[in-house]
């Protein structure tokens, strides 16, 4: 990464951190055996260390290590949820309820089940982001086979009650999906204690690699059932075939282990940042808001909105940024972000949004840096007037 380059864009993607990069090395032409291969030490040697990182990953979310299927990122694992789950409950019911603010990895899988004569309740959220409990369970019906609700958005932070929602789901005997990928070593994620029956994380979301996921399965009974949707040597407990990528998998074990023991302290640091960010834009830009509960939320993420000033025009002034208006999947689309319209958000400052994603790296100089730099460039562009 380019040293000038101010990097806020943490929840597209994380840089891999040095330890995991170090760790991920010898996978790759030294100890490049497949974890499947049981006739040969290499092979073996593969295979110890994938069950190691299945611990480090399960370990980090309270889960039991055979609990883990890994996967190729958490789009894939959220359509692995979704429709494996249809799929096998067909019988039982066709109706899934989930949110409108959920990620597109969940959106689009729901609307291929609605073609396929499923129906699907996108529920609404309120001005902060933020679910009805009571709403989701009036959405229930006898035909409810699953329901599907992220723990933390990507866009905009925030937390939705997912504890509360595992227990009504369990009263009612419906599985429940949850996309935690932006939680993940952030706050703390307990499967167990959030009545979680399948969850998807992505590593590269948390400091480990791109193209590695997994997707948390609940194994005590009854445990649910789901069809597999790549097929083949019947790898993971035959849940995803496919020879494993042993190199991502023990970065995405490492990173998993990183968190476990900085995350608390991180957590702080970070959200004093965060703090400090927004105090000083809330100070320097006039009509600056910020959008989504500031309670319910990742300590990383901050998303305000700059009347005035198209995201288009502040981020294409803001040469050293790395920054985003949105969700990375979207930002080909010219069309202002979905989530904020469901909070009620008007179109003008829907253009007018921007998403901070801090990290690791990013440091205290960094955030008065980017106060400064938005400010300036903001006050200049809003004098000449551009919406
Ligand atoms: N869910 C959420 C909430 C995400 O932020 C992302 C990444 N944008 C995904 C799912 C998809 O993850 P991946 O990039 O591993 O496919």
């Amino acid at each position: 990464m380019p040293k000038k380059i101010i990097y806020l864009d943490n929840h597209a993607t994380t840089p891999v951190d040095p330890r995991v990069l170090k760790a991920m090395l010898p996978y790759f032409s030294q100890k490049f055996g497949n974890a499947a291969s049981r006739t040969h030490d290499l092979g073996r040697e593969a295979e110890k260390a994938v069950e190691s990182a299945r611990h480090e990953v399960a370990s980090l979310i309270h889960a039991d290590a055979r609990e883990i299927i890994f996967t190729g990122g958490a789009t894939e694992s959220n359509n692995l949820a979704l429709k494996g789950v249809a799929e096998v409950c067909r019988d039982k019911g066709n109706h899934i309820v989930t949110v409108g603010t959920e990620h597109k990895s969940v959106l689009d899988p729901c609307r291929r089940l609605e073609a396929q004569g499923f129906s699907v309740t996108y529920l609404g959220v309120d001005g902060e982001g933020l679910l009805n409990v009571e709403e989701l369970k009036k959405a229930l019906t006898p035909k409810t086979i699953l329901i599907s609700v992220m723990l933390a958005n990507n866009e905009i932070g925030v937390i939705q009650p997912v504890a509360e929602i595992g227990r009504v789901a369990k009263e009612r005997g419906i599985l429940f999906h949850c996309d935690a990928v932006q939680a993940l070593g952030r706050i703390s994620v307990n499967v167990k204690a959030l009545g979680i029956d399948f969850a998807s994380f992505s590593a590269h979301k948390n400091y480990g690699p791109k193209g590695v996921g997994a997707l948390y399965l609940r194994k005590s009974e009854p445990r649910p059932r789901l069809l597999p949707l790549l097929e083949g040597g019947a790898q993971e407990g035959g849940f995803r075939s496919g020879t494993l990528n042993v190199p991502g998998i023990v970065g995405f074990g490492k990173a998993c282990r990183i968190s476990q023991s900085e995350m608390p302290t991180e957590a702080k640091r970070l959200s004093k940042l965060r703090d400090r960010l927004r105090n000083g834009l809330l100070a320097k830009v006039n009509g600056a808001r910020v959008n989504g509960s500031e309670s319910q939320r990742l300590p990383h993420n901050l998303n305000m909105s700059f009347p005035g000033v198209p995201a288009g025009k502040l981020i294409s002034k803001l040469k050293n940024l790395a920054i985003s208006s949105g969700s990375a999947c979207l930002s080909t689309s010219t069309e202002p972000s979905y989530v904020l319209k469901a909070l009620g958000l008007p179109e003008e400052l829907r253009r007018c949004s921007l998403r901070f994603g801090l990290g690791r790296f990013t440091t205290e100089k960094e955030i008065d840096q980017t106060t400064i730099h938005i400010s300036n460039i903001y006050n200049e562009l809003n004098k000449v007037g551009h919406v």
